[in-house]
């Protein structure tokens, strides 16, 4: 039986240091805000939305929503970006992505100001990422599976990690964050050959490509650690991981459920972010 990698320790312990951050900030007079954009209603950022606002509420964060319709034009979009921007009161944006066909999402992710991007959408928080340099916040999910492994006191240096997926929200950070811990990272995606060997041959595997219970037996290992991002729902309607969980648990070490895995980690690592940029904004 492996051990459950539940996200509410590790969100609740990053949560008590926010909360003294926040309590400093306003102490001061600063009220650390969060901006969220969201164009049209997808299911899966509401979801994340009510999340966001829950625990943003419970650490005496502020958030000011934007909301655009699915079929808003892109300088809509930008507009709201830019009220973002010029709002001193706005430490930091929250901004849902897929954006809507016909969106420019590169033009929105880079429009942002630096400063308040805090889930690292823009290209200098992504450098700063992949550089290694510390510059601005890194994707709040790729950091949310340091602080699990971080927090459960698993150490990957030294370590063969594989990540399955490589999108610029998940899969690149996460190997360049767990590359800069010194684990040997192998980055997979939909077109590598006999993944199922790489998995089984890695001490560490994330998995984060958004096929729901696609991974079965004949990825695990013993041993293993897996970590499961996927945020899917199943057939029947129920929210499920990548992973098959079923076929993994018997066989791995420890793995992340999904519900009450990464995902709840997620909303506590952005609130993180939203404090530390007001405190570096005030
Ligand atoms: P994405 O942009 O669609 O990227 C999916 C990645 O998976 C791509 O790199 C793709 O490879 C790869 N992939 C697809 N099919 C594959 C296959 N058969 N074998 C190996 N790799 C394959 O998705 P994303 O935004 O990274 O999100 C991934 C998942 O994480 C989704 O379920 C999403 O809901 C979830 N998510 C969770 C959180 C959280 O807080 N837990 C936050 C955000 C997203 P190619 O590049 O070759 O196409």
């Amino acid at each position: 039986m492996a051990d459950l990698l539940l996200g509410k320790p590790v969100g609740d312990a990053l949560s008590e240091d926010t909360k003294a951050q926040v309590e400093r900030l306003r102490a001061r007079g600063v009220q650390p805000t969060l901006a969220i954009i969201r164009m049209g209603e997808r299911p899966d950022d509401l979801s994340y939305e009510r999340g966001a606002c829950k625990r943003a509420e419970s650490l005496g964060i502020a958030v000011r929503k934007f909301l655009l319709s699915e079929d808003a034009p892109q300088a809509a979009l930008m507009e709201a970006i830019a009220q973002v921007n010029a709002d001193d009161s706005i430490h930091g944006c929250l901004m849902f992505r897929p954006l809507p066909k016909g969106i420019d999402e590169t033009a929105a992710c880079n429009a942002l100001s630096p400063a308040k991007d805090v889930d690292g959408i823009t290209v200098g928080s992504l450098a700063g990422v992949f550089m290694g340099t510390g510059v601005g916040f890194p994707p709040c999910t790729a950091q949310a599976c340091v602080e699990i492994l971080g927090h459960y006191g698993i150490d990957v240096e030294g370590k063969d990690v594989a990540v399955v997926g490589r999108s610029l929200v998940i899969g690149k950070p996460v190997a360049m964050l767990l590359l800069a811990k010194n684990a040997t990272v192998t980055l997979c995606h939909s077109r590598s050959a006999d993944l199922p060997a790489v998995c089984r041959a890695a001490d560490v595997v994330v998995y984060a490509t958004g096929r729901p219970r696609a991974y079965s037996l004949e990825h695990f290992a013993t041993g293993q650690v897996v970590l499961d991002v996927g945020i899917n729902v199943d057939e029947e309607g129920n929210l499920c991981g990548d992973v098959d969980f079923d076929a993994a648990e018997p066989v791995v070490a420890a793995i992340t459920p999904v519900p009450r895995g990464v995902g709840s980690v997620t909303t506590a690592v952005l609130m993180r972010h939203v404090a530390q940029a007001a405190a570096a904004q005030s």
